[in-house]
Parts: C-alpha cells; sequence; structure tokens
C-alpha cells in the first residue's frame, strides 16, 4: 500500500532492448539521456554543432509541429514534454517562437 512507487517508474520504464540496440525508442532515451547529463553541468542545451545539438533541434521543431516522434499522444512526446517541464527557463515560450521562426525562413529560403 503505497503510492510512492508511481514516481520510480519514471527511470524504469526503459524497453527490454539490450544495450547496444538503436532502434529509435533506444536512440531517443540515450540522446535525451546524453542530453540531460548536459544539462545538469552546463545549465544550457547544447547549441554548438553535433550530434546533441542537432537531436535537440529535431525534438524542438517536432514538437512544435507535432511530428515525427513528437506526435501528439506518442510515448517519448511525453518524455520530452516532461523534459521541457524540468527545465522550464531553457524552453521558454519565446525562445520556441523565434526557434519555429527560425527554421521556416530556413525551409522556405
Ligand atoms: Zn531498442
Amino acid at each position: 500500500m503505497s503510492d510512492t512507487k508511481t514516481k520510480e517508474t519514471k527511470e524504469t520504464q526503459k524497453s527490454v532492448c539490450p544495450d547496444t540496440c538503436s532502434c529509435v525508442k533506444c536512440d531517443f532515451t540515450k540522446n535525451l539521456d546524453a542530453v540531460k547529463k548536459y544539462v545538469d553541468k552546463e545549465w544550457d542545451l547544447p547549441c554548438e554543432e553535433g550530434e546533441l545539438a542537432d537531436f535537440v533541434a529535431e525534438q524542438r521543431s517536432d514538437y512544435g509541429y507535432e511530428r515525427g516522434l513528437m506526435v501528439e499522444g506518442g510515448p517519448l512526446r511525453k518524455i520530452w514534454k516532461a523534459f521541457m517541464d524540468e527545465w522550464p527557463e531553457l524552453f521558454e515560450m519565446e525562445d520556441e517562437i523565434e526557434f519555429l521562426r527560425g527554421l521556416e525562413s530556413e525551409v522556405c529560403g
């Protein structure tokens, strides 16, 4: 009879894939873990060119457009949302709008 358990399942939501698996979900989880470590240390999102920065940019844009891994109701969207909620200062709405605007101009240009 304890309801403290629900909070601890967060970490154990991993799939049954082996460590070396590189399916979409595992890839996402690994990248997000790396981003979290980076954010814990730097208090900022990885923005220099590289795999992590690309990953973050992709999730942010997909989240905004509700596509890819970030489709509405998708399990990975929830995980990403939880990450954004943890670090609201890194994901301020204005930034997101600016960010999406930048992407649009890239696409259109
Ligand atoms: Zn996997």
